[in-house]
C-alpha cells in the first residue's frame, strides 16, 4: 500500500470539475484517503514548488496556484503514485493521452488541473506538508 498526493489546481476547481476528478481516482482503484479544500497563501506555493525556483515559469507557476482554491487529497492503494500520473497525463494537456485527467480537463501547461508528487519520496513530504497523520484514513 503506497500514498500519493494530488492536488486539483485552481482552474480545474473553477470549472466545477472536483467530483469529476475525484471520482477517476475513486474509479481506478485509488482510495480518498483524506481530503481538503484550501486556498494556498503566496508563501505556501512558494514553499511547495520550492523545488522549481529557478525555472523561468516559477513566479507564473505560483500566481496561478494562488488564484483561487485547491483541492488537495491522500490518495492510497497499490502504485498508487504511478497510478495517479497516469491518471494524469503528461505536464502538456496537449501532449496528454487521451481519456486522461489532463486532456479531458486542463487547457494549457500553465492551467494543467493537476498536481500529483513524482516519486514516492516526494509524495511522503509533500502529504507531510499539508496534512497531520490524524488527519489520513
Ligand atoms: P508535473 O509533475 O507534471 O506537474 O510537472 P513539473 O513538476 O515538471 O512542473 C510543475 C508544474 O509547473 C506543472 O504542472 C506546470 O503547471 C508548470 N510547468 C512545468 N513546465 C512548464 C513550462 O515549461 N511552462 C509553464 N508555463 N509552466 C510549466
Amino acid at each position: 500500500m503506497e500514498r500519493t498526493l494530488s492536488i486539483i489546481k485552481p482552474d480545474a476547481v473553477a470549472k466545477g470539475v472536483i467530483g469529476k476528478i475525484l471520482d477517476r481516482f475513486e474509479s481506478n482503484g485509488l482510495k480518498i484517503a483524506a481530503t481538503k479544500k484550501i486556498q494556498l497563501t503566496r508563501s505556501d506555493a512558494e514553499a511547495f514548488y520550492a523545488i522549481h525556483a529557478e525555472r523561468p515559469f516559477f513566479n507564473d507557476l505560483v500566481d496561478f496556484m494562488i488564484s483561487g482554491p485547491v483541492v488537495v487529497s491522500v490518495l492510497e492503494g497499490e502504485k498508487a503514485m504511478a497510478k495517479n500520473r497516469e491518471l494524469m497525463g503528461a505536464t502538456n494537456p496537449k501532449e496528454a493521452e487521451a481519456g486522461t485527467i489532463r486532456a479531458d480537463f486542463a487547457e494549457n501547461i500553465d492551467a494543467n488541473a493537476v498536481h500529483g508528487s513524482d516519486s514516492v519520496e516526494n509524495a511522503a513530504i509533500e502529504i507531510a506538508f499539508f496534512f497531520s497523520e490524524r488527519e489520513i484514513s
